[in-house]
């Protein structure tokens, strides 16, 4: 059976591809996570979200992801830390004014669409590139360049007022090490979460209890 000349292939095989790997243009692939959704890989389109670990994403993409209940459910390595629409927040973006969409920046010159932006730090007017760092704030979702949020020290946003400390600001497509902070963060974050929804829920049960022997003593 098989070896016949009618093998069938595996699929490693099939999948294996051309021994010879293109050298991965860094700055493309750099402008790839600026631009796509890291979900659906379709070009960032407003509403744009971000996770708590600074990845961009098309917030239907996201929906539809978290809706997508199949068993041939594609599963994103790495969007399984999102298990709901609140480990997202939807960003506020400000729209570069000299922006006039894709097809007007493409004009060829590669070197020249890669410095081009949709979106521009409402500060200090950088374009967000991927070129120049860029954060936004977990409370309010405003997006700024770090060199503003650093030039100009701030306990409330720039943009719309809200208050926030530190460690509400995230880094968009950080650094491993950025990553690894923001990881640790969100962890520490969610563990906070539950741990004031276990002691609010005691709280109710402790009331509950409470009135119900009082009632019942009465
Ligand atoms: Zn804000």
């Amino acid at each position: 059976m098989g070896c016949d000349g009618g093998t069938i292939p595996k699929r490693h095989e099939l999948v294996k591809g051309p021994k010879k790997v293109e050298q991965v243009d860094k700055n493309a692939a750099l402008a790839a996570r600026w631009n796509y959704c890291a979900i659906s890989q379709r070009p960032l389109r407003k509403p744009i979200v971000a996770c708590e670990l600074g990845r961009l994403y098309n917030k239907d993409a996201v929906i539809e992801y978290l809706l997508d209940t199949s068993p041939e459910k594609c599963i994103i390595v790495t969007a399984t830390h999102i298990k709901n629409l609140k480990d997202v927040k939807q960003l506020n973006l400000t729209d570069n004014p000299t922006w006039k969409g894709d097809k007007a920046n493409t004009k060829g010159d590669k070197y020249e669409d890669l410095q081009r932006a949709a979106f521009i730090c409402p500060v200090v007017g950088l374009e967000m590139n991927g070129r120049q760092k860029f954060c936004y704030l977990h409370a309010c979702g405003c997006v700024f360049s770090e060199r503003a949020m650093k030039e100009i020290k701030t306990e409330v946003c720039h943009k719309c007022g809200e208050s926030f400390n530190e460690d509400d600001v995230i880094v968009l497509n950080g650094s491993k090490e950025e990553m690894a902070d923001l990881q640790r963060k969100m962890e520490e974050r969610k563990l906070k979460a539950k741990l004031l929804k276990k002691a609010r829920k005691s709280k109710t049960t402790e009331t509950v209890v409470k009135s119900a022997l009082t009632e019942g003593t009465v």
